[in-house]
């Protein structure tokens, strides 16, 4: 459909990208009245098919009825640049690489009024002006100028990721906006369209599963974007954005990201053809799959499982290592020559006293410092703190003490590492209660009193629903009623949380996740919410000991790198970052 700019400029690199080009560009203008032209150096159309490429449902790229179930070209259905031609002036140039001459033709809202030779190197350059100026309707629809302008860049740059192969570029009133010249590889091609950047702290994922197949990058657990504009899927080479393979990659983050964050992904999945319905209309963005649960359960576990093995080696603390690079950067413009990050790094003082530090002057002495190191707080006994093994880089680092009652300050090689104590244990919660449950081990705790709560008619149906399952996690409720459900045990572990917001919680998740077919996605959400409310709080005082013990679990599980809402567990600071805060 020829709707706006963008899907002009989507239909004529198509068309290109079918004729073999290598190196296409796209110039925007839309000062005035707006233009559009795409030129490449692709197989050109041969003079006597010109009229009939510009002719409804002419195309040349079916040869047979066989044909229509394995199109490999993008456009198929011929009446692209028809339909193109009948909204706009359009003028076409195009030479083939035998034919000595180009051909011009020009057409106006619709009709050919010209055809003639003319000279152009080989390949093809349409150039659309004035589009939609004598179809007000249409016009009346186009967004401001720089939406349209966005949503164009967005498409050009979809293609880029698409073939890397070949080169792209993009002006926007003469001036260059994204230049991509063709490259070997997918992450060299990831690195020319989101930025070295962003595209830096991406992992790779290779999966494969009968008759599926994804690769592409994936951004850490602990980064995350405010929308889903770095979120590009392809299926079998064509750019899609579908609804339910989108919803698939974020439940595939689902314990790794906060809520109304999206992750930067880059994803080309190859379907066997058998296994995708070909008559979906191409122009939608849409695919329909025969085994609709097939693919999108390979998406969430390829997803997830990439995240799961990635977090912990690479992002070992989960932190924003992009946002302490951006600080560098401007530390390091401030000082030209700073001195480089090879220092020999001085070993840290074993069993260094807190207290020291908490005589500096200036700080005041975090309340966790104290020197009897006491008992385990309240809301974690029955969590076997203490009982875990020093391994992991978060169980050798030497706790300093804790700051606004929810930090825990360490220093490890070289390092000042803050841990955020509720996402610390929230994840170690989180981490043991998937173990539990997959072993059928989720006691519930009978509730002294039973808890009535509102939670709504929607929330009476998914209990309906829900209940065994429920059960099987440790919860017992029964509705109660109208709108109302009456709790009677909750699941131990978070025996001492607050069972009316607990259970809210619950609810906010039955109703998020419950139509999900994935059962496994609902009972990590509420998984998660159990923990969450488990986990101690911020607010609450920790002491060395308690803290120590915390971190030490917490380096002993699978991986730490962020709690199951996508918080980062930790955060670092290098001691050279350090050292370049204060000029030295
Ligand atoms: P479709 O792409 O669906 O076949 P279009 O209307 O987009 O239909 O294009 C019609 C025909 O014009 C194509 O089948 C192709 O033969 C020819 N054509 C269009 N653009 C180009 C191009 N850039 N290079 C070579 N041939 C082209
Ligand atoms: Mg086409």
């Amino acid at each position: 459909m020829v709707e706006r700019p963008a899907s002009v400029a989507k239909e004529l690199i198509e068309n290109a990208i079918d004729a073999g080009a290598t190196q296409i560009s796209v110039d925007y203008d839309d000062k005035g009245s707006s233009r559009i032209v795409v030129s490449d150096n692709g197989s050109g159309i041969h003079g006597d098919q010109v009229k009939l490429a510009l002719t409804r449902h002419a195309t040349s790229k079916i040869r047979g009825v066989e044909d229509l179930s394995v199109v490999s070209t993008l456009g198929f259905r011929g009446e692209a640049l028809a339909s193109i031609a009948a909204v706009s002036d359009l003028e076409l140039v195009t030479r083939t690489r035998t034919s000595e001459s180009a051909v011009t033709v020009s057409v106006r809202s619709g009709s050919i009024i010209d055809i003639r030779e003319s000279g152009h190197s080989r390949g093809t350059r349409v150039d659309v002006k004035d589009l939609f100026a004598k179809v007000p309707a249409r016009k009346k629809f186009l967004k401001t100028p720089a939406t349209e302008f966005g949503a164009l860049l967005d498409t050009v740059k979809r293609f880029a990721l698409g073939y890397p192969g070949i080169g792209f570029e993009l002006r926007h009133n003469g001036s260059a906006v994204l230049t991509t010249p063709g490259v070997d590889t997918d992450r060299a091609r990831l690195s020319q369209v989101l930025g070295a950047e962003v595209s830096g702290d991406m992992m790779p994922v290779d999966c494969r599963h009968r008759g599926l197949s994804m690769r592409g990058f994936l951004s850490r657990a602990g980064r995350s974007f405010g929308s889903s504009r770095h979120m590009s899927t392809f299926i079998n080479g064509r750019w899609v954005r579908d609804r339910a393979v989108f919803r698939s990659v974020m439940q595939g983050y689902r314990t790794y990201l906060l809520k109304g964050r999206y992750p930067a992904v880059s994803l080309y999945l190859e379907i066997e053809p058998h296994l995708v319905d070909v008559n979906v209309h191409p122009a939608k963005h849409e695919v329909r799959f025969s085994d609709p649960e097939l693919v999108h359960n390979f998406i969430i576990e390829s997803v997830s499982s990439c995240l799961q093995k990635g977090s912990t080696p690479v992002g070992r603390w989960g932190i924003d290592s992009a946002e302490l690079r951006v600080r560098e950067g401007l530390s390091r413009r401030g000082r030209p020559g700073a001195v480089p990050e090879s220092r020999p790094v001085e070993s840290t003082q074993a069993g260094t006293d807190s207290r020291d530090a908490a005589r500096l002057p200036g700080y005041s002495p975090p309340a966790a410092a104290k020197e009897e190191s006491s008992s385990v707080p309240e809301e974690q006994q029955g969590l076997d703190l203490g009982v875990g093994s020093a391994q992991g880089r978060l169980g050798r680092v030497e706790v300093i003490g804790q700051v606004f009652r929810g930090y825990i300050v360490c220093q490890a090689d070289g390092e000042l590492v803050l841990v955020d104590q509720h996402a610390a244990h929230e994840r170690l919660i989180f981490e043991q209660l998937k173990k539990r449950a997959s072993e059928g081990e989720m006691p519930g705790q009978q509730l002294l009193m039973p808890e009535a709560v509102d939670v709504g008619r929607g929330g009476v149906e998914a209990l309906a629903k829900w209940r065994e399952f429920l059960g099987s996690l440790g919860w017992d409720i029964e509705s109660f009623g109208d709108g109302d459900v009456l709790v009677r045990a909750v699941p131990a572990v978070a025996a001492k949380a607050d069972p009316r917001q607990l259970v809210e919680a619950l609810f906010q998740e039955l109703l998020d996740y419950g139509t999900a077919t994935v059962t496994e996605r609902l009972r990590d959400a509420v998984l998660a919410t159990t923990a969450c409310h488990a986990a101690v709080r911020v607010g609450q005082q920790l002491d060395v000991t308690a803290a120590r013990s915390l971190l030490e679990q917490v380096a002993s599980v699978e991986f730490a790198a962020s709690c199951p809402h996508g918080r980062p567990v930790a955060r670092v600071l290098t001691r050279s970052q350090i050292e370049r805060m204060f000029g030295r």
